[in-house]
């Protein structure tokens, strides 16, 4: 039984914080976070120009305020540069995923450049970062090399029930649209807290106080890399699986 218990758990990562955000909602979750002791991972864009987030409220210490978030312990991930898609995979991408994309297609010194303005970002402000996921899933073989380049080793994304590594990269499996328990293995969610309810916070807090004990931080994710035979051969389930639920534009 103990096996199953340490190898079942969800990372929550809420994509999209930035200075202009539903801050409505990110305090709510912010309390309900330290009530529970839970470590999320936050996805901050540096230098946030996508017009649909700009027009949310602004908050003037936002620095401050990931500074703040960071003491807590939780995750300062990397969630691109400016979060503005300048190109179209054609599932192309790493992932198969398709649509729009902030790396996907450019060369390896316009990724690195890119990624040295975000980490700079960050440096001046005082957090230190090590992981990383893209805008919309969407990534190719520069974006990794550039990844490494910059020092940034862990991706918040992928197939597969446990983290695993991969050409030098730690990454974190993020399989479902919503939060969703799997009977077996370490994952990570996707939280858009921008297109929120109060419907949606409240049934996340239900979520929460239901499922305290299986929400876990992401140091613990890491602990849970596990390139052994088994989790290859889930992976390749999972990854078949979401590729076929792709195709018919299924989101769970
Ligand atoms: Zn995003």
């Amino acid at each position: 039984m103990n096996f199953f218990k340490e190898n079942t758990g969800l990372l929550l990562r809420f994509d999209d914080i930035a200075p202009n955000m539903n801050w409505e909602l990110m305090d709510k979750c912010e309390k309900l976070f330290l009530e529970f002791k839970i470590k999320p991972v936050l996805g901050v864009i540096p230098n946030n120009e996508d017009e649909k987030l700009l027009s949310l409220p602004h908050k003037k210490n936002f620095w401050e305020k990931v500074r703040q978030w960071q003491s807590y312990g939780w995750e300062i991930a990397i969630h691109g540069y400016n979060h503005r898609y300048v190109s179209i995979t054609k599932k192309n991408d790493y992932f198969s995923y398709g649509g729009k994309s902030e790396f996907f297609g450019y060369s390896l010194e316009d990724q690195i450049s890119k990624l040295k303005k975000s980490c700079e970002i960050f440096e001046k402000n005082n957090i230190k970062v090590r992981s990383f996921f893209a805008p919309n899933h969407t990534y190719d073989a520069n974006t990794f090399r550039a990844l490494k380049t910059v020092g940034i080793f862990k991706v918040i994304d992928g197939y597969g029930f446990f983290p695993y590594s991969e050409s030098g990269i730690n990454f974190i499996p993020q399989l479902f649209y919503k939060n969703v328990f799997l009977p077996f293995g370490i994952q990570s969610s996707q939280i858009h807290l921008n297109t929120w309810n109060k419907k949606d916070f409240e049934n996340f807090v239900k979520f929460i106080k239901k499922n305290r004990k299986k929400i876990i931080s992401f140091d613990y994710a890491l602990t849970k890399t596990n390139n052994g035979l088994r989790s290859l051969v889930l992976r390749f389930f999972t990854e078949y699986f979401l590729r076929f639920f792709r195709l018919f534009r299924f989101k769970s």
